[in-house]
């Protein structure tokens, strides 16, 4: 199911829900963990690193259309799936969306539009990267700021929001000025296109209030990777 939601609701949502997953290696090409780890092999930064990686299982999103290549300007519930087929909905440019997660978790999203008689398109958002909530972008977190996701929530899960404004604490309690009611600032994706990157106009608002902390905690260089 997939269902518009209006602005007062994307002003609280996404709830981006975390849930540490101990355990489970990440992913080959992690960096900074040294190649993984083996299971049953204590070592310690890997498990470090494992600890602090999350589920990712987002409710509300933005979507894109690949034949205007805009995001449509409404923000959207993301129901759950049946077989991966999350919906379908029209794009004020004509084109007809298909939605299609991996149908046990929404960390990720691919959307087909086409327009009758048009070339098909297709665009994936990877949610753990688009948000910046991968097992580095955490890990950073908590060695530069001392704010552990895990340790204040251990396996239970968080919505985004909550993170956000304990994080916000931490970095007031620390002196580093935090982002009270400013704007997504100096905004280094702002106007890429859908095709090319993210833009702003993709994120919801409190995934821009996370972006805004993690770089007043100096987590995101200023030059983004
Ligand atoms: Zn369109």
């Amino acid at each position: 199911m997939i269902r518009e939601v209006d602005a007062t609701a994307e002003a609280t949502h996404p709830t981006v829900r975390l849930r540490a997953r101990p355990g489970l290696r990440s992913p080959s090409g992690d960096p900074g963990t040294g190649g993984g780890g083996v299971r049953g092999v204590p070592l310690r930064r890997d498990q470090a690193a494992d600890r602090r990686r999350l589920e990712v299982d987002v409710d509300l999103a933005r979507l894109p259309c690949g034949v205007c290549d805009t995001w449509l300007p409404a923000a959207y519930e993301l129901g759950g799936s049946r077989y991966g087929q999350v919906g379908g909905l029209l794009c004020p440019c004509g084109a007809r969306l298909t939605c299609v997660d991996n149908d046990y978790m929404r960390d990720e999203l691919t959307v087909h539009a086409q327009r009758a008689g048009g070339p098909p398109t297709v665009r994936h958002l990877d949610f753990r990267s688009m948000f910046r909530l991968e097992a580095d972008d955490l890990r950073r977190v908590a060695d530069v700021t001392g704010y552990d996701l895990h340790e204040r929530h251990g396996d239970g899960r968080v919505s985004l929001l909550t993170v956000v404004d304990e994080l916000s604490a931490a970095l007031a309690a620390s002196g580093s000025k935090p982002a009270s009611g400013s704007q997504p600032a100096s905004e280094t994706v702002a106007g890429a296109g859908v095709g090319t990157g993210v833009g702003a106009q993709g994120l919801p608002e409190v995934v821009r209030r996370w972006h805004e902390l993690l770089r007043v905690a100096r987590v995101t260089p200023a030059d983004p990777r």
